[in-house]
């Protein structure tokens, strides 16, 4: 019977996805491709790969950029002190490896961002060197196949598992087949419904010959995230919308965003816009206009939920919140060119936003 490694590798080799940074594969687009994918669905980092790999196609280029600028092309992507990270890293990669991504991994992991998996992934992918690949598909796939039914949020049973993807690993073959089990559990051995009738493993998954793909992998239910509520007022002077930086720490540092007032749920259902806007704003404003539906924006341990006001101004004042780096009257189009977080940017998607904006335009 053929082995685990044998068959991953041979299906790998006949169904992989045609992805940019595969087609490319050097240890630069391993790198980029691995922090544009932390957290995120290979569709969604697919577009971002490109612009990045179009404005830096090396190293000695991305280490040039300003953070403004990296921010800007990452708008969108969420998880911003990955960007930040990822600048950082380049910086040091050619201030001290001489524009070379270093091959001792203890080395690597002192890099900015470079975790123990994004470490093992850049070293075994583009280095071939025999380091366990453990994101969620593989957490997932080697579980099913070994019948693991402890918590894989553990970091016990994580250990466990990557002492088994260690043990499977092939002499001189760590990239093909690291890349290959995170694309078989991308694919075929996915979180609902896997295709267990059509898959190559069946002989070997002891889920699947014990009937407990079901149950396999257990994971405890995640940590209550905090809740915080905001009011967001997006607030017009003819084509121009007012928008601000945010400081230089903590979260979302650094992104644009429209003005926000921030409190708990209970105390902003009980305010009165008319009069948070004279506060927080100036006299200028002319109406307050009408609330957009609510949204709401998960980040890793917050859930944002979040009220849009669209608000009309007589002039372009300049508001007192001290809160920002920076405040800005920009026309649309411009804020494109600014880094507008992911929560915001859903403002600008909304169906109402866009008739609001198109109904003053005329
Ligand atoms: Fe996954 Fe099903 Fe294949 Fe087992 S048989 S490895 S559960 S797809």
């Amino acid at each position: 019977m053929e082995t685990i490694d044998q068959i991953l590798i041979h299906w790998f080799n006949q169904n992989k996805r045609d992805l940019p940074w595969r087609s490319q594969r050097n240890w630069y687009t391993t790198f980029l491709s691995e922090f544009l994918l932390q957290q995120t669905q290979v569709n969604q980092a697919l577009p971002y790969f490109e612009k990045f790999f179009q404005r830096f196609p090396t190293i000695h280029h991305l280490a040039k950029a300003n953070e403004d600028e990296i921010l800007t092309l990452w708008s969108g992507l969420g998880y911003y002190n990955r960007a930040r990270n990822l600048l950082k890293t380049a910086k040091q990669i050619v201030e001290k490896f001489n524009g070379q991504f270093p091959e001792n991994i203890s080395t690597a992991l002192q890099l900015p961002g470079i975790g123990p998996y994004t470490a093992s992934a850049i070293l075994s992918l583009a280095f071939k060197q025999a380091h366990p690949v453990v994101d969620g598909n593989v957490l997932r796939v080697i579980a099913r196949l070994f019948a693991i039914e402890h918590d894989i949020r553990q970091q016990t049973t994580k250990k466990v598992i990557q002492n088994k993807v260690r043990a499977l690993i092939p002499p001189q073959k760590a990239d093909l087949f690291n890349e290959s089990l995170m694309e078989f559990g991308a694919l075929i051995c996915k979180p609902k419904a896997p295709h267990c009738l059509q898959c190559p493993l069946q002989k070997h998954c002891q889920s699947f010959l014990n009937n407990k793909v079901e149950l396999i992998p257990y994971k405890s239910p995640a940590a209550r995230k905090k809740k915080i509520f905001q009011l967001v007022f997006v607030v017009r002077y003819k084509n121009r919308v007012l928008i601000a930086q945010r400081k230089t720490k903590g979260l979302l540092a650094k992104m644009w965003e429209f003005p926000i007032y921030e409190d708990n749920e209970l105390t902003l259902a009980k305010m009165n816009v008319q009069q948070i806007l004279k506060k927080y704003f100036s006299d200028s404003w002319q109406m307050y206009s009408r609330a957009l539906p609510p949204l709401k924006h998960n980040y890793s341990h917050i859930t944002l939920q979040y009220q849009p006001l669209l608000v009309h101004s007589k002039k372009p004042f300049r508001p007192k919140l001290s809160q920002y780096l920076q405040i800005e009257w920009l026309p649309l189009e411009a804020i494109e060119q600014k880094a507008l977080h992911k929560a915001h940017q859903k403002i600008l998607k909304q169906e109402e936003f866009k008739k609001w904006w198109a109904d003053l335009n005329n």
